[in-house]
Formats: C-alpha cells, structure tokens, sequence
C-alpha cells in the first residue's frame, strides 16, 4: 500500500520531450526565449495538460503563471513549485522547465492519490527568468515580490521594440479561459526544483542537492573618457589614452579581487573602445564588472573599493563608475534545507548539501514565504548550452521529492 504520491517518471520524461520539440535546435537543444510564440505554446501546452485534470489557471499582470489544485480550506494561501519555461539563446533543454515539469508531475500525482489538502498546491511558470529577450533576469517573480516596478517592466522592450507588456497581453489572448492572479499574492511556501549548472553533484554521485543559498552580486559599468588624437603625431606626454588607463584599472582591479579561497567570482566580461580606429588615441573605454561572493560581507568590502581603484588608475583621464545591481547573499531557511534532506532520504536518493553560484526565481519567491530549492545533476555541469542535458531518473527524483514536500507543507496549517 503506498501512503503517498507516486510520480509517474515515463510520463514526466515524455513532457520533457515534448517540451523540447518547442523552439528545438538543429543541435538538439531548445531556443525559446521568453513571451516568444514558441514560449507562449509552452505555456499553452501546460494549460492543455491542466484543462482536463480541472486545475485552475491564473495569470498575473507580468505573464506568470499559477495552475492550481485547490485545497479545503480557502482562506489558506497556495504552497507553490515551479520555475520558468524561457530558455537562453540556443539555450538546453533542461534550465527552467524540467523544474516547471517535476512540478506539474508532483501536482498530478498528488490529484492521482485522492490527497486532500487544506492549502491549494500550485505549479508557477515565472515570467522571463533568463532575461536574455528583455532585461533584466527574473523579472516575473522581482515583479511578483515587489522588487521591480510593475510599469517599468512591462514598457521594457526586446532588441526589435516590442514591449514586454505586449506580450504579456499576447500570452493572456492566447489563453483566455484564465482567471487573473494579483501581484504579491501570499503564498505559504515555495520549492524550486532545478539543474545544478554545475558539476559538483555528478562529481559526487549524488542526485538531489539540497540547496542553502545562493551568492551575492554587484555589477558595474566602468567609462574611461580621455581625448582621442592622432596616433602618429601625439607623443606619449600628451597622450590621454583612454584604453591604456582602462588596462590599468582592469590590472589593478584583478589584483585587488584575488582571494586565497578561490571563491570570489570577478569577470570583466565586456571591453569596448567606441568608434576606435587603428590610427586614433582612444578617446574613449568601456568595461562591465560581475562580480560575485557568497558572503555579504567580503562583497560590500571588495565591491565597495572598485571607483576608488578606478580613480586611482585613470591617469589623464576621467573616469565613471556607475553600479547598476548591487544583491545581498541569501540563505534559505534551515526547515526547508533539511525537508529536502529528509524527502530525499526517505526515496533513498543520496543527496548533499549545495551552494548556488547561479541566480533563480527562488531568490524572490523567498522575500514572501518560506523557500527552497533542489538540484539535480546534469551533464558535465554544462548549462546554456545546447548540450545541456539531465537523466530521466534524476528529474523524476526531483519530481518525487517536490510531490513529498508539498504534501507536508500543504497539511501544515
Ligand atoms: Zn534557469
């Protein structure tokens, strides 16, 4: 006699291939990016596999989506899991939707068994998690949480100047038979289930990651102005070269970032000399900085030092230094890392604890109730990519331990 939700793996595995087909490279990988036509029938099939197992549809007002079983209690807010549908630029098969999908298994294992619950259980699609067609990255659940302007964000345009919030009014037409969900809603609990994009969990041999944090991020745009003249005629004095005082700052910036550890991440990842020519002193740099620590402090203290070094080093020149994100470090709540640990225990899935050097939705899902996440391996830890790939066993661990988790939390009152 089984006591709980059983997934279905074959059936969550033919959803991933089924997913899959929907924005499929030549190469095997999936191009959707997000509140595209191909990532608006991603959400269309998710409303298919829905419609007959009665679960209700909501969309909110920056186009996430919440499938819905109810609960017998009305007045108690959904426990939640899911992720996002969108992929990066020729992007896998796995980032996003594999979280949405073991989700929507755990939904439907969950209605298999008959369990009643007091709270509703609910599968979200957050809403432009890559941020690759419009910036910035997690916008549907920053909106959601109250992180990002509801207004600023749907006037947001794509690379050709339509605006996320055509979109999100294209993926309502597309979906008419929804009922609308308000922003910042109150949810009970909510579980993300997600690729590690790394390689420690294969490395270990372990297949469920119980997530504890993820790390902190600052990001800068750095322009040097100097005067651009003429290379053959300017002798050295003169010189005020923009490229060699943005050398010397990108120099002196390494330095300063280098830690014994080997955990801070610093990436200068874009350099540009506008309208250079081969004959002409740069008149003007540009360069972006990532950079990125698991503890709040170490980023404030390093993060803060970056305009001083820059002033430091810019010689002739005059120098910018404007921060446009700035993230604290975040740390699950304990109950939830150890429910994971528990859940997958009591499947007999080996499992480790793991720290996420990457982003996710959960990060503003946890500024409103009590958060988690799991990973499970994927190959060679290799992500945004089209190789990108994930056994069928582990997604539907993953499955299994998000219907387990959300049965609990779902009875808690
Ligand atoms: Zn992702």
């Amino acid at each position: 006699m089984s006591s709980g939700p059983e997934i279905d793996a074959g059936r969550l595995w033919q959803r991933h291939l089924a997913m899959a087909d929907i924005g499929a490279t030549p190469a095997g990988g999936v191009h959707r990016l997000a509140l595209t036509d191909e990532d608006i029938e991603a959400h269309r099939l998710l409303a298919d596999w829905a419609g007959p197992r009665g679960f209700s549809i909501e969309l909110d007002a920056i186009g996430n989506m919440f499938i819905r079983r109810e609960g017998s209690d009305s007045s108690l807010p959904p426990v939640a899991s899911g992720s996002h549908t969108d992929t990066q630029p020729m992007g896998g098969r796995f980032d996003g939707i594999s979280g949405v999908l073991a989700a929507f298994e755990a939904l439907e294992a969950i209605d298999e068994a008959g369990i009643e619950t007091p709270h509703p259980i609910e599968v979200i699609a957050w809403n432009n998690e890559e941020g690759s067609r419009f910036i910035p990255a997690c916008m549907g659940s920053a909106v959601y949480a109250g992180a990002e302007p509801l207004d600023a964000m749907r006037a947001r345009e794509d690379g050709d100047g339509v605006t996320m919030g055509s979109c999100v009014d294209a993926l309502k037409a597309a979906l008419p038979d929804t009922g609308h969900r308000d922003l910042g809603a109150p949810l009970a609990a909510f579980i993300e289930a997600h690729i590690e994009q790394g390689p420690e969990l294969e490395a270990n041999g372990n297949i469920i990651g119980a997530v504890t944090g993820m790390q902190g991020y600052r990001r800068f745009t750095v322009a040097v102005t100097g005067e651009a003249s003429h290379s053959g005629t300017t002798p050295r004095a003169r010189r005020r070269d923009a490229f060699f005082a943005a050398m010397d700052m990108t120099q002196a910036l390494r330095a300063a970032m280098l830690d014994e550890e080997d955990i801070l991440r610093f990436t200068i990842g874009r350099f540009a000399i506008p309208g250079g020519g081969i004959s002409v002193v740069p008149g003007r740099a540009e360069f972006t900085i990532d950079m990125r620590h698991p503890d709040a402090a170490t980023l404030r203290e390093r993060g803060d030092r970056i305009p001083q070094i820059c002033r430091e080093n810019a010689g002739a020149c005059e120098v910018e230094v404007d921060e446009f994100i700035n993230q604290d470090p975040l740390d699950f709540p304990q109950a939830m890392i150890s429910a994971i640990e528990t859940a997958a225990g009591r499947r007999g899935y080996p499992h480790q604890r793991i720290y996420s050097a990457a982003g996710h939705d959960a990060r503003h899902a946890a500024a409103l109730c009590p958060a988690g996440m799991i990973f499970i391996p994927c190959w060679r830890g290799l992500s945004h990519n089209e190789a990108e790939r994930a056994e069928p066993e582990h997604v539907a661990a993953a499955a299994q331990v998000i219907a387990d988790m959300l049965i609990d939390l779902a009875q808690e009152r």
